[in-house]
């Protein structure tokens, strides 16, 4: 009899998931399930438009979508048009890989006010992701980025950038639009730990310093070592890489770029301020105890902002049907096998990528 698997999510995981059953059950049949009318997930809604060359994946998986016995069924929800158990009836096995499409809570005074972002929204923005309206104002000078890891980056090049950068990549029109009418000038980014402490990736900070007309602005006394930044230094070549790329900006005289971006270390941020909408927002400054661990100093600063973006992290939504770990915000699995609220598997549901790893 021939095996059928039911796959939810065509994202990376999913096509990916695809592929491997197939060249390991070549006359298995798998439907991949949708939400959206486009498959790809994250690759297609998440990579910023100017890393044309990860978007590139989306050949390799476009590969796999054509082969035989695998199938796309787009624009389908499970939990809405299909329930999980519907699947599980008529399929032999059914695998969840949902991804992680919203933000991290962001538990501050004032998070809510208008002109306060999460990033997994304004990616979705300049990625044309069809749930998100076309408009998106960029009237604030001087806006602030938190986080301390990739989308961080990318929120703050795009924040940054000449559209006509852009130009020659797929972006429509109505974000070219966008960006050019920006009136963005100061992007402020904003990492709590030190800079040996960082998540970004070498390459990914050194693209920062490599736009037009963009300079990047890096305060030399926030590279000031201390025992456990030292420590992170000699173990880490990746972090070494990072403190010299930044200490190489700190040096550098301004060249009178019309943007900047300024790199700032041990904020935590504790308030966003205003009251119609965002006027700035207020940080305490930290430190490293001698065990490496964050702690504040005392020490309250604040930034006059018009808008603040935050990359601290994406979430993974439930599936109804599924067990959930809303705490950690994924799918309980022992190597991929659902578990149910006793630690038993689920016979025949699996999870695979960002739900599952979270
Ligand atoms: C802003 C950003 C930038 C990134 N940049 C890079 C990068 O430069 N390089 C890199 O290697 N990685 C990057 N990543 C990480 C990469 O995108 C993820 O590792 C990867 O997409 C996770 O794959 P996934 O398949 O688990 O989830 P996703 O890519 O999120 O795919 C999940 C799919 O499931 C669908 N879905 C969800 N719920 C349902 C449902 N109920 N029914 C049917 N379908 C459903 C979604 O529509 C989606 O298509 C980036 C991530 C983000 C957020």
């Amino acid at each position: 009899m021939t095996p059928r698997i039911a796959i939810v999510g065509a994202g990376p995981a999913g096509i990916y998931a695809a592929d491997l059953l197939r060249a390991q059950v070549p006359e298995a049949a798998i439907d991949l399930y949708e939400k959206l009318p486009a498959p790809y997930g994250l690759v297609r809604y998440g990579v910023a438009p100017d890393h044309p060359r990860i978007r590139k994946i989306i050949d390799a998986l476009h590969d796999v979508l054509l082969q035989p016995g695998i199938r796309l069924r787009g624009n389908v929800e499970v939990g809405v048009d299909v329930t999980v158990d519907e699947l599980r009836r008529a399929y032999d096995g059914v695998v969840i890989a949902t991804g992680a499409d919203r933000d991290v809570a962001f538990d501050v005074p004032g998070a809510e006010l208008p002109g306060s972002f999460g990033a997994a929204e304004f990616v979705a923005w300049y990625d044309a992701h069809p749930d998100v309206a076309q408009g998106w104002g960029l009237e604030a000078e001087s806006v602030a980025v938190l986080g301390a890891g990739n989308v961080a980056l990318d929120v703050t090049r795009i924040l940054a950038k000449h559209a006509a950068a852009l130009e020659s990549t797929d972006t429509p029109d109505h974000i070219l639009d966008a960006l050019t009418a920006s009136r963005v000038r100061d992007v402020h980014l904003f990492a709590r730990r030190g800079p040996a402490d960082v998540r970004f990736s070498a390459l990914e900070l050194r693209e920062l310093g490599e736009q037009h007309d963009v300079e990047v602005i890096v305060d030399p006394a926030d590279l000031e070592l201390d025992d456990h930044a030292s420590r992170m230094l000699e173990q880490f070549s990746q972090r070494r890489i990072i403190v010299r790329t930044l200490a190489d900006w700190a040096q550098r005289p301004s060249a009178g770029a019309s943007r900047r971006i300024h790199l700032h270390f041990r904020h935590r941020p504790v308030r966003v301020v205003g009251t119609d909408r965002v006027e700035g927002i207020e940080f305490e400054r930290t430190a490293s105890d001698p065990l490496g661990r964050m702690v504040g100093t005392g020490e309250l600063v604040r930034y006059e902002v018009g808008a603040v973006y935050r990359a601290i992290g994406y979430l993974s939504s439930p599936v109804p049907g599924v067990p959930f770990d809303a705490a950690r915000g994924v799918v309980p699995n022992a190597e991929g096998r659902v578990l149910d609220a006793d630690g038993t598997p689920v016979p025949g549901l699996y999870a695979t990528g960002w739900i599952k790893r979270g």
